[in-house]
């Protein structure tokens, strides 16, 4: 039995190239594959903007009810991974542990949850041999000299999702292929890409029918999507920059080997420019997410990226950054007027103007994300709904609550803790206060105020610090 669920959401459809009805292939099950990180070095602002864009949408697929998977998968073996490894003196797969759990800590740190499912390519060696030798056996790929090419005449539809046609292609890639002479000899065309690569014996590789080698990048997520979640999926989403290729040679290996579409909808979302060029590490121009968050908190870079929908370009700038603080503050004072941790239950409390006011918040916000997930609007919607309880009246105080607790709840949709900090004491910040309050005791003693120092010692037992005075002092524990 499915369940359909009734929400006129949009989406823009790289595939189609337009705006489409988002329905989803069986009932409210939606089965999401986004390419992830390839472990060789820190993440920056530009991975942070693709995984908080398709956290964001994966949440508010799951607050309408939807039952989402979402697999990303860690790209673990790689050129630039076998390089980078190579330079610090290390084996390849120490090196991508070592930048995967970077990777999970700045996600964890932004707020991004975890996958359903997260796959290591090098989890799938076995799968990604038997998924080529599927595709030799049906004429869509040979092997040439220890390597084995997708050929990429075999697949009519091949360009479809970046709109080029294979003359376009093959204009474009002679100039490459005088420069890779040899490259070319072992390819029928120079559009053609690796599926396999042969390696020398002492790199890293794994046994296969063609000899010693190592998978090519694309076949990877082919492999894992069909192994996770079937030949169709609803949703296949990434950076723009993975359009062509990467998108492109992963829907003619699988739709050549399944005859089925690899994904009903393709969604991209757009890059981080610094002075309109992409961030990207090959620049140099990027901020590792580490940097941003010694200055920012998750909250300021989660608006930051979301306040410009998720397909426009970004420009960054610390400016832009700093000007999300002050909205921040707003929003933080307007979502800490109710006791954290309680529901908007009294409803009977609230006046008919307050419940306009949710019922029309709810329905605006609701209306932007649906519309291609119009994050920009969401957090507009946000900060007037945060206008509005801050102007409230001290006698509203129950709609005060109420709203309050109405903005969490959609904050946390957008992936925003909005917690006040003043409610956050550390563990060192308790222990000065501690030791200050027992300075000003030892002083009230000196002075002969004992009245003063035990009221200090009451209060401090009163929430379980227990005060015991020695020849050196006063000591305490806690508990
Ligand atoms: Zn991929």
């Amino acid at each position: 039995m499915t369940e359909q669920i009734e929400h006129k959401i949009q989406v823009f459809n790289t595939l189609t190239g337009k705006k489409e009805d988002f329905v989803p292939l069986s009932g409210k099950t939606v089965k999401i594959y986004a390419c992830g990180p390839t472990v060789y070095d820190s993440s920056h602002l530009g991975h942070a903007r693709k995984e908080i864009v398709w956290d964001t949408v994966q949440r508010y697929l799951r607050f309408l009810g939807y039952d989402v998977i979402y697999v990303r998968n860690i790209t673990d073996v790689d050129d630039k991974i076998i390089n980078r490894a190579k330079e610090r003196g290390i084996g390849p797969d120490r090196l991508a542990r070592e930048y995967t759990y970077a990777f999970w800590r700045d996600m964890d740190a932004l707020n991004v949850a975890s996958p359903d499912f997260e796959p290591r390519a090098t989890e799938f060696i076995s799968q990604m041999i038997a998924f080529v030798q599927d595709l030799i056996k049906k004429g869509h790929a040979y092997e040439s000299g220890g390597d084995v090419y997708f050929d990429v005449a075999s697949f009519k539809d091949y360009g479809k999702l970046g709109k080029q046609n294979l003359e376009q292609l093959l204009v474009g890639a002679r100039d490459q292929v005088i420069a890779q002479e040899t490259l070319s000899q072992l390819k029928k065309s120079p559009v053609d890409f690796a599926l396999w690569k042969s390696a020398g014996t002492e790199e890293l590789g794994w046994p296969s029918p063609w000899g010693h080698g190592r998978p090519g990048w694309h076949l990877e997520c082919s492999t894992m999507v069909k192994h996770i979640l079937g030949d169709t999926i609803d949703i296949h989403s990434g950076g723009e920059d993975l359009v062509f290729p990467h998108h492109e040679n992963e829907i003619a290996q699988s739709e050549a080997l399944h005859e089925k579409p690899l994904a009903k909808y393709w969604l991209h979302n757009g890059f981080i420019q610094v002075s309109s060029e992409k961030m990207a590490k090959s620049l140099g121009n990027f901020k590792t997410i580490q940097d941003l968050l010694e200055q920012y908190s998750a909250d300021t870079i989660r608006i930051f990226v979301l306040q410009t929908h998720y397909r426009n370009p970004i420009d960054f700038s610390p400016e832009s950054l700093a000007a999300v603080k002050a909205g921040l503050s707003r929003l933080i004072r307007a979502a800490n007027l109710s006791p954290a941790g309680e529901g908007n239950g009294n409803h009977s409390a609230v006046s008919p103007d307050g419940q306009k006011v949710e019922k029309q918040f709810r329905a605006d916000f609701e209306q932007a994300m649906n519309n291609d997930f119009n994050t920009a609007i969401a957090i507009s919607l946000l900060y007037q709904l945060s206008d509005h309880i801050l102007a409230l009246k001290d006698k509203q105080v129950q709609e005060r609550h109420h709203l309050s607790a109405l903005l969490r709840e959609y904050a946390a949709v957008l992936g925003l803790k909005l917690t006040d900090r003043r409610k956050v004491v550390d563990t060192e910040t308790s222990e000065k206060l501690v030791e200050l309050l027992l300075d000003m005791r030892q002083k009230a003693k000196t002075n002969k105020d004992f009245a003063t120092a035990d009221t200090i010692r009451k209060s401090l037992t009163d929430i379980g610090i227990s005060v015991m005075d020695t020849p050196s002092g006063a000591n305490w524990e806690a508990g």
